[in-house]
């Protein structure tokens, strides 16, 4: 006997004939003998629309309404779910997040889970009932209903899991593993048997769209093995796993890209100590996230270029912030570019082997492609390119790395 967590998104759950669908698969996994406790979230565009009621009722909103309107598609999906494992004749009750419950910070619409206390549900298991919980949701000190922020399911998933001590986190989605890239750009994609927890962090941040970030976090720092896997096949998804798990490392595990990337340049940038604080100290003020960055050194001592790169959504107020402050800066001219992508190789056997970021920019010189901008970790390697080479680029890197399925 194990105990399992299943995570059902929202495409799984869309309409009754899938929540039908999911009962049946929860019913197979309580027919193993195992315990079972289901995480599900809203039905698919169910939360957008909550969020646009939201914002029509007043756009400049008090985020704990915000967080009492946003996280009741869970609540639905839960109690049908529910109902649907007791037409099938298994036992089970829904549990809203405040129930279980999953104790978070009052950072309301993006709140963190501070604790988990999973022993009711777990006394229940012996009675052979399924609990099915809504995703998403938790509650604050001061009481109220909190959410974990868009994609927040998975968080709670992976946090139930680790309170129940589960041997397996599965999260089904509509598609059937992680890829070592987009496989609707790459047709030659392979989807992956196992990940490493840190190349999976990788991923989801730099714009794989499987899991959220945080839930991948939460899952390395407490040992949670995560699957990933598809409601509509009966396929093996993909593992993410600690490293000591996988035998064989791939140098290049995968390759994401992020087309929510803009770029400025502020040329002529005096070069003297205390500059680059003076740009980038304002822009963390605003809260403006600050990606890649690139500055040149000054051939004569006076004066350099710097490139860095924004998120799209932040690009027009990073540039009244800086124009604002043109004379303050003593910068010559600015000039931004939301026409361009970052595309990044990514695996944790990097770390042992040479020549890694060689081979990528050998494969994109051979396109013609430039590359304008660089930056690494120790698992990644991350270049700024046009837009329009987008495809060409990470079909050429699939390649040049042997990802390429037969
Ligand atoms: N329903 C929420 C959202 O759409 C949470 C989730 O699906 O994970 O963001
Ligand atoms: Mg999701």
């Amino acid at each position: 006997m194990a105990r399992i967590v299943q995570k059902f998104g929202g495409t799984s759950v869309a309409n009754l004939d899938r929540i039908r669908n999911v009962a049946k698969r929860v019913k197979a996994e309580v027919d193993r003998g195992n315990e079972v406790a289901v995480v599900v979230s809203a039905m698919s565009g169910v939360t957008n629309q909550l969020v646009d009621y939201v914002s029509q009722a007043s756009p400049l909103h008090d985020t704990r309404e915000y967080d009492a309107v946003v996280s009741s598609g869970e609540q639905v999906t839960a109690g049908l779910l529910a109902l649907c494992l007791q037409e099938l004749g298994v036992s089970a009750r829904s549990w809203m997040g405040w129930q279980v419950p999953i104790r978070t910070d009052d950072a309301h619409g993006k709140a963190r889970i501070t604790g988990v206390e999973a022993d009711e549900i777990a006394k229940r298991f012996k009675d052979g009932q399924v609990a099915v919980i809504a995703g998403f949701q938790g509650i604050s000190p001061q009481g109220r209903i909190t959410t974990l922020g868009r994609g927040g399911s998975d968080t709670t998933a992976v946090a139930i899991a680790a309170a129940l001590g589960a041997e397996r986190c599965d999260i089904f989605t509509d598609v059937d593993g992680v890829y070592t890239t987009d496989p609707r750009i790459v047709a030659k994609a392979r989807k992956l048997d196992k990940i490493t927890y840190e190349e999976m962090l990788e991923m989801a941040s730099l714009g794989a769209k499987v899991l959220q970030t945080r839930s991948v976090e939460l899952a390395m720092n407490m040992g949670v093995r995560v699957q990933v896997l598809s409601s509509f096949e009966d396929t093996p998804g993909t593992l993410v796993v600690d490293e000591d798990e996988i035998v064989e490392k791939q140098v290049v595990s995968g390759i994401a890209y992020s087309r929510d990337e803009a770029k400025i340049t502020l040329m002529q940038v005096r070069d003297k100590p205390g500059v680059a604080a003076d740009i980038f100290g304002p822009l963390a003020e605003a809260s403006i996230n600050v990606d890649m960055i690139v500055q040149n050194v000054s051939p004569d001592g006076g004066s350099t270029d710097l490139t860095f790169t924004v998120t799209r959504a932040d690009l027009k107020r990073a540039v009244k912030l800086l124009e604002d402050r043109q004379a303050e800066l003593g910068y010559r001219k600015l000039v931004h570019d939301a026409g361009v992508v970052k595309v990044s190789v990514i695996g944790v056997g990097m770390r042992s082997h040479a020549g890694v970021a060689q081979s990528m920019f050998r494969a994109l010189a051979g396109k013609g492609i430039n590359i304008q901008v660089i930056s690494t970790s120790e698992i990644k390697i991350s270049v700024l390119i046009d837009e329009q080479y987008t495809e060409l680029a990470l079909r050429a890197l699939h390649t040049a790395y042997g990802l390429d399925a037969a």
